[in-house]
Order: structure tokens, then sequence, then C-alpha cells
């Protein structure tokens, strides 16, 4: 829902808030950060800082946030709570950075980036990977079966796989190059060493709200109810191992070595303006099945997020080059909507859990600017990209720093932005 706490016109007494690029008042991402000495807290992002809701909490002006919620050492507890709970706290958030008469009891409760460090925003019980950005789906299937791309399956079924929750990780882990197993087409026999084909992944992270018990299904009326918020997710990934172990049974070390995310949740209440109708879908294509069809859902379950990577090498760094943008995406390249991902993953009874993150899985658009993977952007290696340093990239070397961002964008309203989940490759210890 649409409220005052999306006047693009509020200001805020922070210095720097109303000009910052992601983090002006209209935004207040939910995120966990600890300073040099003390424990993990709750925090909210505003401009440059951070405020601390358990040192706020002990001032009394959360009104009737429940303590209980906030002081914790993850999000897991706010994210199980009732929306209107967390819709509640953005209120009064709201209220106290807007009105200068608060400043002096809000302030010695506000730190700045330097002087803090962020971990991931909840404990991760389930990650599941998606694949609902059809353009990549149909670029990397190419690859792997040029007759047969999309195979029969996709434009029916949110297609997803189990993934790895202990190796998800914040933005700034670096990336230590995996090894594993891997077979040429050419090559007689497989070998294990340390991939020649790392990639990233441009994806969005949905953080889940709430909790179905297990045998429950969720409606896909109720399922924007279960999304907390989302956050930009980087699915690394070995296409050597991968193509090598994908068959039978799907992605498995190619993938679960790191996948990094963006720390703060941009919460589902502030992204309310930035909702859209899903594209309809091309003349020929099925309509979902009953359980997965819903008009709201429709009318407004999409995104409009503009999505970019850029990357920076280790000699661009060293001359003091701007980093290169490699892809400019948008949201709006998903076949299947964030609710239709809930709703399928619960329609056997599967129970989702405050916490559990879904990623979207790769976003590409149409066009060679705004692909997802240096899988499609290289074309599988075959016309590797010129970086302005004269480098050449098919894959990341390493020294490469990945960095994805997000911007939620709609006329009338202010900008938010996701801050950035970026990764430095290291080789292999
Ligand atoms: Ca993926």
């Amino acid at each position: 829902m649409i409220d005052h706490t999306h006047n693009p016109e509020a200001t805020c007494w922070v210095e720097g808030a109303d000009s910052h690029a992601d983090f002006p008042v209209q935004n207040l991402p939910l995120g966990v950060f600890s300073r040099e000495g003390c424990a993990p807290v709750i925090g909210v992002a505003i401009g440059d800082c951070v405020i601390d809701l358990a040192g706020l909490d002990s001032t009394g002006l959360l009104g009737g946030a429940p303590s209980e919620l906030l002081l914790q050492s993850s999000l897991n507890a706010l994210f199980a709570a009732p929306s209107s709970v967390r819709r509640d706290l953005r209120h009064v958030l709201f209220s106290l950075l807007t009105d200068p008469t608060y400043r002096s009891a809000v302030e010695p409760h506000l730190y700045r980036q330097d002087s803090y460090i962020m971990h991931l925003p909840a404990h991760i019980g389930d990650y599941t990977d998606f694949y609902v950005g059809i353009h990549h789906a149909t670029n990397i299937g190419k690859q792997f079966r040029p007759d047969s791309p999309l195979l029969p399956n996709y434009k029916h079924i949110p297609i997803g796989y189990h993934g790895r929750a202990s190796s998800i990780r914040p933005s700034g882990t670096p990336v230590i190059r995996p090894s594993g197993q891997r077979k040429a087409p050419e090559a007689d026999a497989p070998e294990f060493g340390p991939t020649r084909r790392l990639d990233f992944e441009l994806e969005l992270g949905v953080w889940i709200a709430g909790e179905n018990q297990l045998g429950e299904p969720v409606p896909i009326s109720s399922a924007p109810n279960r999304i907390a918020g989302l956050c930009l997710l980087n699915d690394w990934s070995a296409r050597d191992f991968q193509a090598w172990e994908y068959q039978p049974l799907g992605p498995f070390l190619a993938k679960n070595f790191l996948t990094s995310i963006s720390p703060w949740v941009i919460t589902s209440e502030a992204l309310a303006p930035f909702r859209k109708a899903q594209a309809a879908r091309p003349a020929g294509d099925p309509q979902p099945l009953p359980y997965l069809r819903d008009a709201t859902d429709q009318a407004e379950g999409a995104f409009a997020i503009d999505l970019e990577v850029a990357i920076e090498t280790a000699r661009m760094r060293e001359a003091g080059t701007a980093s290169f943008r490699l892809s400019a995406s948008s949201a709006s390249h998903m076949y299947w909507t964030a609710a239709q991902m809930v709703t399928h993953h619960a329609s056997n009874g599967c129970n989702l859990m405050p916490g559990d993150l879904l990623g979207t899985g790769t976003i590409s658009g149409p066009d060679r600017s705004n692909l997802g993977s240096l899988a499609e952007i290289s074309r599988g290696g075959a016309e590797p990209i010129r970086l302005p340093s004269g480098e050449t990239r098919s894959f990341l070397e390493d020294g490469d720093t990945l960095t994805l961002s997000g911007k939620a964008v709609a006329e009338g309203y202010r900008s938010i932005g996701f801050g950035e989940c970026c990764g430095t490759v290291m080789a292999v210890a």
C-alpha cells in the first residue's frame, strides 16, 4: 500500500540522506550490522548511516514496536511477525527521521558507514534458486542444447532447484576460485582443477516472511504477504563444472561454492510504488495453470527495478580506471512473478519459513546490452568482450571485482536503491 512514507517530497534531517542514491528516507531497508567489538544488531540504512534499532528501542521512541523482535541479531523474528508490524515500524522510523525535533534523541544511535560492517540479514534456513529469466534460459539453453533451448516445461512451471544456504555470504566476501571436475567435449576423460569458466549471475533475492505449515499450500492471492522484501543476488557459477555435472539432477558444485547477496532488505512496504503489471505473455504462450493465476498478481506482481552489472579488473584498479558496465537489465524480464515462485514452491505443501531465501534466476534482457552472465555476453567464450583497459574477458579472472546494483524507479516517486552486491575473485588457495 502506498502511503505518506512514499511521498517524494519528504525530507530527512540526516545529512546527505535526501540526495543519497540508494537510501533516502523513502527506503528504510532492514539489515544486521556490527561495530568493532560489538555484537551484531538490527539496523536501518539512512543515507550513509545506519540506525541501531536496539539502541533506539531503549529510548522508548519506537512506540509500540515489539522489543523482542528488535533486540535480535537477525531479522528472522521480524520476518515471522505479521506484515503490519514491519509497516508500523516503517511509519515510526519515518516520523523520527523526517521530524527534526527528534534529531537529538535519535542521533546518538546513528553510525557512519565507515564505522560498521554488514552481516547476513537473516539466518537462512533454506535457499532455492529459480530460473524465471526467460531470455537467460533461452540463451544458456542454446549453448547446452542448440536444438531445444527452452525445455517443454518452461512456460508451464516455475523451474527451480534447491540451493545451499550455508555458502550464502554478504556483499564483499572474496570469491575463492573453486576447484572441481570438468570434461571438455573433445576430451577423453574428466579432470580436476580450478575452474576456467568462472561466471556471475545477475539475480534478485526474495526474502520469505511468515510461515506455512507442512502440507499447507500458499494460495497465489496471499503469496505477496509471504514476501518480506528483496535483495540483489549473485549466483557465482563455474560453467565448466556445470556442463559436466548438470545432468540428470541439475546444478550442484558448479553453484554452491558461494552465493553473494546485498545485505539490505528492501522491504515490500518500501517497494509498493514500484509494483507494476506482469508483462503479457507472447501470443501462443500457455496461460499459467489456475493455482498460479491471480488477477491482482498479474496487475501488480512485477517490479520496476533497473539492474546493472559492473566489472573492475586488477589492472583497471591500479590505473584508477572507472569500472565498466557489463550489462543493464530490468526485473521486468521475469517470466514468472515473485508471488508465483512462492505459491509454486509451497504448492506441494512444502513449508516456507521466515528468513528462507529464493533466487529469481538470472535476469537477462533480449539485447546484447542487458545480459545477466558472462556466458551470455561472451557467447560461451566464443566472443570475448573488450574492456576499456584493453583487456578482454570471456569469464572472470583473478583480481576481477564484479558489482551488481539495483534501483527501483517509478514516475512520481523517489527512486530507491539496493546498495551493492560485490565480490573480488581470488586465486584458489
Ligand atoms: Ca542461478
